[in-house]
């Protein structure tokens, strides 16, 4: 019978981190301040704690994880790497699909990898309070649940439509003992301008991290620091226990190198942790396709300028160079896939730069199409999130068939859907269509990016 998932032991969960940053044959752009110089590391530190912004900033190659990290992990990791026999007999390919299931954390995502580390490290600089900002929910009861396990107070401000239209996981969030309150809302200064504006804003989730940045940075105690879910260079490479976990597994799979590695990118997290270990081989001459995917709807990787640009719709964050659309983007009402964040993480921007990625962007009827075909061979229901990589997955597996070649692909399998099933219920009930920003939108947005300093797309033309 064919093996039909790889498991590792705990005494095989990789003891440490890898930073890409450290192997970038084109460095980064800094991060600029308000007088558009490079912050220094204590500018941040009313934001997040010192140990974390080490992290942040640094160019050492590999960093220990802490045993009482691992202690945690270890309740769902290391993951199963699975192989998908049953989609590559139902699409009769010769491609070998692997795919690293990061639905099996008790949150449901990858997203506990860093909320889990960002806690500890929080707790251990002696801080007593997490902030942050969730869309769907996802981040918020990562966040939530790792709160709880490491001993710390969580406030999370919701997206008000998503705290309106999807209670459950604001439920999750109470659970592990959370507050969620939606956003914009009356507990801080920049709600409480946007409600006098806009009293029946959906909000968005630039609003949210500007409440959750301001409450963090004004308590008074000095005991409050925030926290981001995906992005920064810290929460990346607490993800890349994903592709360094995969590897191990492929080799005990009989497998050399994937020949592709495919990840759905909203701020380049998932994304990041399965590829970056992979993307250190291709920089030292390995032959590897690495392909980050995102909707049409919101195409900051396809489409978007690399530029410099804040964080947050208030602009408070320092300015990122990255890919963006702008942080004013609001994305359309009619999109249900998730990923939907103005910017991408400046080390996946700078890989793309370089020429190291080849990012795509699909259609939502396409990615509900190759989730409900993933749902009806594999058998698990995804979150919309990595269905936008499963229509990739698909596609380069009936061409590997066309071509009549065995490759071997890897995707991250970032989430289950089973608290998204009202985008499901859309699809099969015909109420999806296809949205592609139109040009003049994508013009309106990021015409403001032109007031800001420039960011040069600097690069070695290996690529
Ligand atoms: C949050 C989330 C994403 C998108 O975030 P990234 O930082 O780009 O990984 C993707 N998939 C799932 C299941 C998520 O919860």
């Amino acid at each position: 019978m064919q093996s039909v998932k790889i498991s590792l032991n705990e005494s095989d969960i990789p003891r440490q981190w890898y930073n890409l940053a450290a192997d970038l044959p084109t460095p980064m752009l800094p991060p600029l301040g308000p007088d558009g110089n490079p912050i220094g590391p204590e500018m941040l530190a009313p934001v997040f704690p010192m140990n974390l912004i080490e992290q942040e900033v640094s160019a050492e190659r590999w960093i220990d994880i802490p045993d009482e990290i691992l202690n945690i992990l270890y309740r769902w990791r290391p993951a199963p790497l699975r192989r998908a026999v049953f989609l590559e007999k139902y699409l009769d390919t010769p491609a070998r699909i692997y795919y690293k299931d990061e639905s099996v954390s008790p949150p449901g995502s990858h997203k506990p990898n860093t909320s889990v580390a960002q806690a500890w490290y929080n707790k251990q600089f002696g801080i007593k309070k997490l902030t942050t900002e969730t869309g769907a929910g996802q981040w918020g009861s990562a966040l939530a649940f790792a709160c709880q396990l490491v001993g710390l107070e969580c406030k999370v401000f919701m997206v008000r439509i998503s705290f309106d239209q999807k209670p459950f996981r604001k439920m999750m969030m109470a659970t592990w003992g959370a507050n969620c309150v939606a956003s914009p809302s009356s507990e801080t200064n920049a709600g409480r301008k946007i409600l006098e504006e806009m009293p029946d804003t959906p909000g968005s989730l630039g609003i949210a991290i500007s409440e959750a940045i301001e409450q963090a940075v004004t308590d008074p105690s000095g005991e409050t620091r925030y926290s981001l879910g995906s992005v920064l260079n810290h929460v990346l490479m607490h993800q890349t226990i994903i592709g360094l976990e995969a590897k191990k597994q492929l080799e005990i799979a009989g497998e050399k190198l994937p020949d592709m590695v495919i990840g759905c990118a909203g701020g380049g997290s998932n994304f990041a942790g399965v590829s970056f270990p992979f993307v250190a081989d291709k920089i030292n001459g390995a032959d590897i396709k690495i392909i980050p995917v995102e909707p049409t709807a919101c195409p900051t990787m396809t489409r978007a300028p690399f530029a410099y640009d804040f964080g947050d719709t208030a602009c408070t964050t320092p300015l990122l160079a990255m890919h963006t659309l702008g942080h004013a983007f609001v994305p359309p009402p009619i999109h249900a896939g998730g990923l939907r964040y103005h910017g991408m993480a400046p080390l996946v921007c700078q890989a793309i730069v370089e020429g190291l990625l080849e990012p795509r962007a699909y259609h939502q009827l396409q990615s509900y199409e190759a989730a409900v075909t993933w749902a009806r061979t594999e058998g698990f229901i995804p979150a919309p999130e990595p269905s936008q990589a499963l229509a990739a997955v698909i596609d380069e597996a009936k061409k590997a068939k066309e071509e009549g070649k065995e490759k071997v692909i890897l995707f991250c399998y970032s989430g289950h859907g089973l608290m998204d099933l009202m985008g499901y219920d859309a699809y099969l009930s015909g109420k999806l269509t296809d949205y592609e920003l139109p040009q003049e939108e994508l013009q309106k947005y990021t015409k403001d990016l032109e007031n800001l300093p420039k960011a040069e797309a600097r690069k070695s033309g290996k690529w």
